[in-house]
């Protein structure tokens, strides 16, 4: 199912970042967030998902039937894009609405459909993403997690790691092996939607430095999945994950986490700055443009039912790159010292910004694994 739709106009665009912005102004004014950088993975609030699933800002450019808005993707983009510049708490719905709903747009029946993505685009409904094994990441065709096949359904059994947000989450959407691998190590996985409170499954939250817990370890002994909840066809698992990812990697939050505090700071340097900060303000500017239009033309091909998995790569390597940059370039023009407690906007923003700066470029795949997915796509030319 492609969603390419006629695109608004720059008028009706501005209308629409108009009425987002004066939200999140309302909202913070009266204590609903104070804003954060890394809030698609650290600000989880549910009922904040639920307002913006109220407003019609979650799947909008689903189809109506399944709760969106029909409209163009390019609103949809613009939405994400207030919503992370402005800290705001978003990761309840995030991954759900990021590739969830695509995923069952593409691939999913028309009954997994009409149960979850109206519930998705409410901000009711939130899904993790059950990829990651202790002995599989960069590597995913080598998951052990198995579903054998029994009356109605499949029995679960493995161990994710690494799952943001399970312990919050309802569904994961899980990558399993319900065959053998073939030749080919990717033949033989299958994806399929997982009650996360199902007996037999156990997740256990891991807990940071910062005493915060983003993501879990989920233990499958035996957990029963009904035939109705494979997404795709079976053995299809490889194909549907990889387009998964291109949804997964290419989007704003990729070059946006560390936003709050680039304001933060453009805000404090004031017109009269010294050079050095106008330089270095001059350089966020430049690199946030050139990433922003990349990942436009990427969620255009995505809503036209293309996989760029090699231009979604490359936006993540240039764009997670860029917010470990921008963090030290910051760092050390503004003459503040990192200070999660601290009054100071500046100082608590960087603190965030530092604490989340080593996972950027892990999570959603590393930067050497990204750079050969791109080097094969160049090979293959
Ligand atoms: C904050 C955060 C959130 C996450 N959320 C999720 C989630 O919701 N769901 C999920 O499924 N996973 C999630 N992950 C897991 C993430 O996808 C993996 O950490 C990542 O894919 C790397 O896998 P790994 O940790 O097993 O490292 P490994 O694959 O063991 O890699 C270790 C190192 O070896 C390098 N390496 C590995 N293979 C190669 C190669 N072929 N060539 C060159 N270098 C190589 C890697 O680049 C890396 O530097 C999350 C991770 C983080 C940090």
């Amino acid at each position: 199912m492609t969603l390419a739709r006629a695109a608004p106009s720059t008028h009706e665009l501005g209308a629409l970042r108009a009425e987002v912005r004066a939200f999140l102004a309302e909202a913070r004014a009266a204590g609903a967030f104070i804003p954060r950088c890394d809030s698609w993975i650290s600000g989880h609030d549910p009922e904040f998902s639920r307002e913006l699933g109220r407003r019609g800002w979650i799947g909008r450019s689903w189809p109506a039937r399944y709760g969106g808005r029909d409209r163009d993707e390019l609103e949809r983009y613009a939405i994400t894009e207030e919503l992370l510049a402005a800290g705001a708490p978003v990761a309840a719905h995030w991954f759900a609405q990021r590739q969830t709903g695509p995923l069952l747009l593409r691939h999913g029946t028309e009954a997994q459909r009409r149960r979850f993505l109206p519930a998705i685009a409410g901000g009711d409904c939130y899904f993790a993403i059950l990829m990651s094994e202790p002995n599989a990441g960069s590597d995913l065709a080598s998951v052990r997690t198995s579903a054998e096949p029994v009356a109605g359904g499949w029995r679960v059994t493995g161990r994710k790691v690494w799952t943001s947000h399970a312990h919050k989450s309802h569904f994961g959407v899980l990558l399993c092996r319900t065959g053998p691998p073939g030749e080919r190590r990717h033949e033989g996985l299958s994806q399929l939607i997982l009650d996360l409170h199902a007996p037999g499954v156990t997740i256990r939250p891991i807990r940071l430095l910062s005493g915060e817990s983003h993501f879990s370890e989920v233990t499958l002994d035996g957990a029963f999945v009904p035939d109705d909840m494979l997404v795709g066809s079976i053995g299809n698992g490889w194909s549907q994950v990889l387009s998964e990812l291109a949804f997964e990697r290419s989007g704003p939050e990729r070059f946006l986490s560390t936003m709050p505090l680039i304001l933060e700071f453009i805000d404090a340097a004031g017109p009269d700055c010294a050079p050095e900060t106008a330089e270095t303000i001059g350089l966020l500017a430049a690199q946030l443009w050139t990433m922003r239009r990349m990942s436009m033309e990427i969620a255009r091909a995505l809503a036209a039912g293309d996989a760029p998995a090699a231009r979604a790569a490359l936006v993540k390597d240039i764009g997670t790159r860029f917010e470990q940059w921008s963090v030290e370039a910051i760092r050390r023009v503004a003459g503040r010292e990192p200070a999660p407690e601290s009054a100071d906007r500046i100082s608590s923003l960087l603190a965030q910004a530092i604490a989340a700066s080593p996972t950027v470029t892990l999570r959603g795949g590393t930067s050497e694994i990204l750079r050969g997915v791109v080097a094969r796509e160049l090979a293959s030319r």
